[in-house]
Parts: C-alpha cells; structure tokens; sequence
C-alpha cells in the first residue's frame, strides 16, 4: 500500500460559482486560477501522485501551459489516477477537508462524493468529504482564499488492470 497527500488553496475573485468537488455551487465569487480552481480536487490529484511516487499537477500540468488552461477538475483528477496506475497503483480510499468560512457544502457533499467516486472507480463509502473553518484566523477565515487537504491510500493494481489501464 501506499500513502500520499494533498493540499491546494485558491484566492477569491470575481465570479458567480465556485467548483468543488467536481460540482458547480452557486456564490457571489470565483476563484482566481489557470483552471477551474477546484481546490478540493486538485488536492486530491496531487496525493494521487504523492502516493505513486510522480511528483505533482505542477510537474505534469504547468499553469503556464496553454494546454491546461480552465482545465476541468475530473479531467485532471482521472488523468493523475492514470498517471499512478502507470506506476502500478490504484487508489482504494481518499479523505479530503476542505477549509474555507463560505461557503458551507454539508448540503453538496453527496454529489460531490459520487463524482469523485465515479471518476477514481471507488465505492461512495470509500470518498469522504469534510468542511471546515478557521475560526475566522488568517487568510481563509477573513474569507479571501478557500484551501483542502487531501489523504489517499493506493493499492497494487492487478496485472490484468495494469493492461488493462495502458489501452
Ligand atoms: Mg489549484
């Protein structure tokens, strides 16, 4: 088995919706960022790769590569569980936090659970999804950036899904 985490944190800007999670959620801002500026997805991404030993987004998709501009949170998040399953391995359970004052997501944390799920091939039970404040301390809690922390546990992929995965 093996372990990697996670961490992202995105300033507030201008806008009307925030992505988290995979799932648009209706605010009176954005986020500022290269890509969609899901904070709680792009840190999964990089415990994916944490835990395959690959480095990090920033290695594998610079912000100053047009390629990846307003890249799709999902998109990025199966293309670093690619990246981990040509390494051999496969994610088994995630944890994530997300830290921000506003918005609360209790009420959007099922949807958000069953994207990731459906993206990484997980049962539901094995995405877990928590929110949390900062006591109004610091950038996040005067409500200027949102953050996450994320946790991912992966096992050996078969030899058969290693094919499989190169296809
Ligand atoms: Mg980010």
């Amino acid at each position: 088995m093996r372990i990697g985490q996670g961490f992202d944190l995105h300033r507030f800007g201008e806008g009307d919706h925030l992505m988290l999670g995979g799932v648009r959620i209706p605010f009176h801002r954005g986020v500022i960022a290269h890509s969609d500026g899901d904070v709680l997805l792009h840190a999964l991404a990089d415990a994916l790769l944490g835990a395959a030993g690959q480095g990090d987004i920033g290695h594998h998709f610079p912000p100053d590569d047009e390629r990846w501009r307003d890249l799709d949170g999902l998109d990025l998040l199966r293309r670093c569980h690619q990246l981990a399953a040509s390494s051999g391995w496969c994610a088994t359970n995630v944890d994530l936090t997300l830290l921000a004052e506003h918005p609360r997501v209790a009420d959007y944390t099922t949807a958000m659970r069953e994207q990731i799920a459906h993206c990484l091939g997980l049962p539901k039970d094995a995405v877990n999804i928590k929110g949390s404040t900062t006591e109004g301390l610091g950038a996040i809690g005067r409500g200027e950036a949102l953050a996450a922390l994320a946790v991912a546990l992966l096992k050996p992929l078969e030899q058969t899904e290693r094919d499989g995965g190169r296809t």
